[in-house]
């Protein structure tokens, strides 16, 4: 794929190399005595996904699209995407640091100080700092914008207090990037600002909350005048918003790349289960197997899209508002290849093994909701994209 504004669905003969370099990395770490013992043991989801992360940066394969001068590779948002698409056709697990590689980082790239750039990226990388997302509260969730948290300042720094729900991976987090609000008489968007506010300080309280997955790294953060120094704060005072949305615009763009590629998977391992189901193939129904081409025909849709949304970051241009849109399909699509599991593989779907398992459906669920509901994502798109007038919010 070349680098230019245009989209060249033909990989160059170094882009095939490194497509190698990596499938040789796969079959090499994924055969480790640790991996395949632990893989199935959800108590050790998260130390699986420490250990991988780690093999990825001991690899040289960390931070690809990331500058050398920050610990990256200072390759291409291509050679991302076939690490990605390789990841998911061998069966990765999925990574620890996923928040700070595929949020925080990008965003400190662009909006980050440079002594922030030369204090965070590296260790993100090397798996020495875990981040998590400090953006929902019990009050503001579609409405990020009430949000209640606040920084008041203090000499050099700021105090923060308040309360931070629904935190993926918190349990194994180091650090969090918490939206705060800097201004309370300014209008709601208006008064935000975004700290690095480090997990492991007085005054720090995480609690545990278990997911309908039985993951167990989700939970909540309080916050309790911790101080944060000022050169924490990302992007100018009470102009959080921007910061965090084009977080945002990150997480629902490039998570798409990451999910479709384990989507995928799961859609082809459920197809296999299918096959071998006592009760007959479900695919022997005419209406099931034009239900399945379809969620197929989808899913490549969704990686061409995926493949667009590269081109885009390549030439240096940020997700913005249009990941809605991407965010919105993928949700809905893989929330329907969940139920098409259930509807048609019935209780089998809870047999364990490699098949569309009854993790991925409950986890399905959360994809219509995490990053922002797909209610909201149409709100966007309504306003933004297609320009309407705005709805009632106030
Ligand atoms: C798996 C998972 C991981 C998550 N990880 C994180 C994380 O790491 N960090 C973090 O900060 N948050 C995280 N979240 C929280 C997530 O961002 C919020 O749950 C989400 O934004 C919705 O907020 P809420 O739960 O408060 O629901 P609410 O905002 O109370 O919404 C309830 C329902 O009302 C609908 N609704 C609300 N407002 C409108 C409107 N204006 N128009 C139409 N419908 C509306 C919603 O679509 C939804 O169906 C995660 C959530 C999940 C499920």
């Amino acid at each position: 794929m070349g680098s230019g504004g245009t989209m060249d669905l033909a990989f160059t003969p170094e882009q095939e190399v490194f497509r190698n370099r990596v499938r040789a990395f796969m079959a090499r770490t994924l055969n480790d005595p640790f991996y395949q013992e632990n893989r199935h043991r959800g108590g050790l989801r998260s130390a699986v996904s420490r250990w991988w992360d780690r093999a990825v940066f001991e690899a040289g394969l960390a931070g690809l699209s990331w500058p050398t001068a920050y610990g990256g590779q200072g390759l291409g948002q291509v050679e991302e995407i076939i690490f990605a698409e390789e990841c998911y056709r061998a069966g990765a697990p999925e990574g620890i640091a996923w928040a700070g590689k595929g949020l925080l980082g990008p965003v400190l790239l662009v909006h980050g100080t440079e002594a922030q750039r030369q204090q965070f990226l590296p260790r993100i990388l090397s798996v020495d700092d875990v981040w998590c997302q400090g953006y929902s509260e019990p009050e503001a969730g579609s409405d990020l914008a009430a949000l209640r948290s606040r920084a008041v300042r203090d000499g050099d720094g700021w105090r923060l207090s308040g309360e931070k729900i629904w935190t993926s991976t918190v349990k194994d987090a180091d650090w969090s990037f918490v939206l705060a609000r800097t201004d309370p008489a300014a209008p709601k968007h208006r008064g935000l600002s975004l700290f690095l506010v480090p997990l492991h300080e007085p005054g720090v309280t995480v609690r545990p909350l278990t997911e309908v997955t039985g993951d167990d790294s989700f939970g909540s953060m309080h916050f309790d005048e911790v101080f944060v120094p000022d050169s924490q704060r990302v992007g100018e005072v009470n102009q959080g918003w921007r910061v965090a949305n084009a977080i945002l615009g990150f997480e629902r763009g490039v998570t798409a790349i990451e999910q479709h590629g384990r989507y995928h998977r799961q859609f082809m391992a459920m197809l296999e289960t299918w096959a071998s189901l006592p009760s007959g193939n479900p695919l022997a129904d005419p209406a099931v197997r034009d239900e399945a081409a379809g969620l197929l025909g989808e899913l490549q849709i969704l990686r061409f899209w995926c493949l667009e949304l590269i081109t885009e970051l390549q030439a240096g241009r940020e997700p913005g508002f249009s990941a809605s849109t991407l965010k919105y399909f993928y949700g809905d699509l893989f929330w329907r290849i969940g139920r098409a599991s259930l509807r048609h593989q019935g209780p089998a779907v809870q047999r364990p093994g490699d098949g569309f398992q009854h993790y991925e459906y409950l986890w399905a669920l959360g994809t219509n909701i995490f990053a922002g509901t797909s209610e909201i994502q149409l709100d966007i798109i309504a306003e933004h994209i297609l320009g309407l007038p705005r709805g009632d919010r106030s």
